[in-house]
């Protein structure tokens, strides 16, 4: 049996205190959520949307949930108004069609700019050059959404001087992002990498989140 409880105190004990824990819960029962919930857990992050509705429906109220998944912009409205970040935001219509689904909600949704570090075509997010070219042409005049920094997926693989160059572009993304189009925003902060495989390296190299997920639950 998996020990939830003790597998987050363990995390815990092994991340900074500044580095924030997203619960990897996906593909796990709402039994399983509770667990970590009564162990202190709060933040958790889930990848389809009817599988987070469905869980906020039966779970505790002050769950943080975080979306990390590919998000089809037919699902965002019904996704909004039970989601506190959006870290997968991978296209400027997607910005959009978040900003204004928000608006209709009367909320600010937190989201993250996901960029593309790995060498698997398959991982989603922007080029910098994408967003280069996207923030020049304004675009950021989206009221209801908050950009609070940027996210990142990994390469899958053993070679550990790839992953950490990875997260070292991820981190260098994020200060020429910030220093060209955040600078005067305080929330424009967080940098999300690091997953179970490779949460250390991502937090030696400047990670502010790490989402966790089969060393907290199990495998999948
Ligand atoms: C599934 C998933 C994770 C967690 O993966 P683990 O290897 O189980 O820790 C993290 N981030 C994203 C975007 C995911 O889809």
């Amino acid at each position: 049996m998996t020990d939830i409880a003790g597998n987050i105190k363990y995390l815990r004990s092994q991340l900074p205190s500044s580095v924030k824990l997203v619960a990897v819960s996906k593909t796990k029962p709402v039994s399983d959520i509770m667990e970590a919930y009564n162990a202190g857990q709060r933040c958790f992050g889930e990848n389809r949307v009817p599988e987070l509705l469905n869980k906020t429906d039966l779970l505790p109220k002050d769950i943080e949930w975080h979306f990390i998944g590919h998000l089809q912009s037919n699902k965002v409205k019904s996704l909004v108004p039970f989601v506190d970040m959006i870290q997968s935001v991978d296209s400027f219509k997607l910005l959009q069609v978040i900003n204004s689904e928000a608006l209709k909600s009367g909320k600010i949704v937190d989201c993250l700019i996901q960029i593309h570090i790995a060498t698997e075509e398959t991982k989603s997010g922007f080029s910098i050059q994408e967003l280069n070219e996207g923030f020049k042409t304004d675009t950021l005049n989206l009221k209801n959404i908050r950009i609070c920094g940027v996210m990142g997926m990994a390469t899958y693989t053993s070679d550990t001087k790839k992953i950490q160059a990875e997260f070292i572009y991820l981190r260098d993304c994020f200060h020429s992002l910030k220093e060209k189009y955040f600078k005067s925003e305080l929330h424009f902060n967080e940098i999300s990498m690091g997953m179970s495989g490779d949460y250390k390296l991502a937090v030696n190299e400047g990670s502010t989140m790490v989402r966790i997920g089969s060393l907290i639950f199990g495998e999948r």
